[in-house]
């Protein structure tokens, strides 16, 4: 609570958004403002790891913005990155999702003060040094009961960021050493994911969540493929099956409620440092 240490560890914080900031420009071509909040997901490309679910939310975000809802919107600025396996196809096409989005919103200048999207990649222990100690929001967002403990949740905590991730892994850990507060939980426990497979319907999801309607149509009515013609059916199909195993559509309304809630904690600024310190101090249990 000490307002001094507090404005250093803002300042390391910053240092730590320059560096990375500078990374992004040379690696991804895109420039992040270290102003805005920074929204980090790196790992291997898997379904089970969720990257998906990230870049839904992030087009509902940039559906906003372009319907001009963007009261009480904090600015961020998104990073996803990692390597898929060579034939690991749906990865492959989740990489390229991810980009032509990137594209999209990058070249739209409605969209720039709010949002920014920039994919790494060859990411890589090297990179990892420079991303964690610039990373404020650390994405952990894996369907509950596929993560075994994850490693790059604990590279963040200790680096100071703050969580947003189900109850998976080793996540539970850290909810366990820093708190419900101190941490952004959404999602379906293991058992929960279990239990609704039987009756698990992403259709009436879909069709239940304006939100979520908003973002498939995009996708699917060619907004981010305007010349490559059917290029993300897979994807969209892969969302809408009763037995899709990540069961994407189940924790999109809830993983958007987190997202808000990070939005308004990021913007006071004390309490925001605070979670931070205290996500780093308490890291130490897994020394
Ligand atoms: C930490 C790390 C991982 C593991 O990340 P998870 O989020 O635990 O899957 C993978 N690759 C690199 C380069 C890392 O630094």
């Amino acid at each position: 609570q000490d307002d001094d240490f507090h404005q250093q560890w803002q300042n390391c914080k910053l240092a730590g958004k320059r560096r990375l900031r500078q990374l992004i420009l040379e690696e991804c071509g895109v420039d992040f403002d270290t102003d805005m909040l920074f929204d980090i997901q790196v790992k291997r490309i898997h379904e089970y790891k969720r990257q998906l679910l990230n870049i839904l939310h992030v087009i509902h975000l940039y559906d906003r913005i372009i319907k001009g809802d963007t009261y009480a919107m904090q600015p961020r600025c998104v990073l996803i990155g990692g390597k898929a396996a060579p034939g690991y196809d749906m990865a492959k096409k989740i990489i390229k999702l991810i980009n032509n989005v990137a594209r999209v919103i990058n070249e739209d200048p409605r969209a720039t003060p709010w949002l920014r999207v920039a994919f790494l990649p060859n990411y890589r222990v090297s990179s990892m040094e420079v991303i964690c100690a610039g990373a404020e929001l650390s994405e952990q967002i894996s369907t509950a009961g596929k993560e075994a403990s994850g490693t790059g949740n604990m590279k963040f905590m200790m680096n100071g960021a703050i969580t947003i991730g189900t109850y998976d892994g080793a996540n539970i850990e850290i909810l366990d050493a820093v708190g419900e507060e101190n941490f952004f939980l959404f999602g379906l426990k293991a058992n929960q994911v279990e239990s609704l497979r039987k009756s698990y319907n992403p259709l009436q999801l879909i069709s239940d969540n304006e939100n979520l309607a908003r973002v498939i149509h995009l996708i699917e009515s060619g907004h981010f493929n305007l010349f490559e013609t059917n290029l993300f059916d897979s994807i969209i199909g892969a969302i809408r099956h009763p037995d899709d195993p990540w069961m994407t559509a189940a924790d999109f309304e809830s993983f958007v409620d987190a997202q808000e809630r990070v939005g308004r904690a990021y913007s006071e600024r004390e309490q925001w440092t605070r979670m931070s310190i205290l996500n780093t101090s308490r890291s130490s249990h897994f020394s």
